[in-house]
């Protein structure tokens, strides 16, 4: 069995303070690597968005950045507001199977996160970061292909923990189970096949239900 874990709002949650923090960092990119305006910046990123997926993608085409300065500049958010979660770290270790982190951020940031938190890194089998995926993001389809490709990992025989219903929705068309983590209310998507507040709550599921038996249903 292989668990896969998304990084930001599923290993942690805060109240969007990490995903803010990015934002200031696109602005700030923007503003200060590309000298845009603020206007200027608004318009060229619904520009930017109309032809890619995200900004990351445009960067070498448009500006001849590479994706990886893009994403490192604006990956590298504060993460001290995070609360330590060594019951997380005992949790991942009891789960009896590979674990992986499937992130569409960076592996910087995935390091400074989990120190944070107090979680070791070696509970994790490999960090795919967005590099990983040659810069794909989880929305795509290319981005699980590549995810399956590197990891050996059968969609069939693997659980994905994700805050994103995008990114489940996409999972489970490879047949991947997936597991909802969200503190808001229930969410009745098909493509959601169970959903818990946080993700010491999921563990501790998996770890006492016996996931084969979870799998079968
Ligand atoms: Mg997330």
């Amino acid at each position: 069995m292989d668990y896969v874990f998304d990084l930001d709002a599923t290993l942690y949650q805060d109240n969007g303070e990490v995903e803010n923090d990015c934002e200031r960092l696109i602005q700030k990119f923007f503003a200060e690597r590309l000298n845009f305006t603020d206007a200027q910046s608004r318009e060229m990123r619904e520009k930017i968005l109309r032809r890619f997926y995200y900004e990351a993608q445009a960067m070498e085409p448009m500006f001849g950045i590479s994706e990886k300065e893009f994403m490192d500049y604006i990956c590298a958010t504060g993460v001290s507001h995070l609360s330590p979660n060594p019951e997380l770290d005992r949790l991942l270790a009891a789960l009896p199977g590979r674990r992986f982190i499937f992130t569409d951020s960076t592996i910087g940031h995935v390091r400074d996160t989990l120190r944070q938190i107090k979680v070791n890194e070696r509970r994790f089998e490999q960090i795919f970061d967005a590099e990983c995926s040659g810069f794909c993001f989880k929305f795509q389809k290319a981005a699980f292909e590549a995810f399956f490709k590197a990891t050996g990992t059968d969609p069939h025989n693997s659980i994905l923990f994700e805050d994103s219903l995008r990114n489940l929705k996409m999972a489970k068309s490879f047949g991947m189970s997936t597991i909802l983590i969200s503190p808001s209310a229930i969410q009745k998507e098909k493509f959601v096949d169970l959903q818990f507040p946080d993700i010491n709550k999921a563990l501790a599921y998996f770890i006492k239900q016996k996931t084969a038996h979870f799998l079968k249903k």
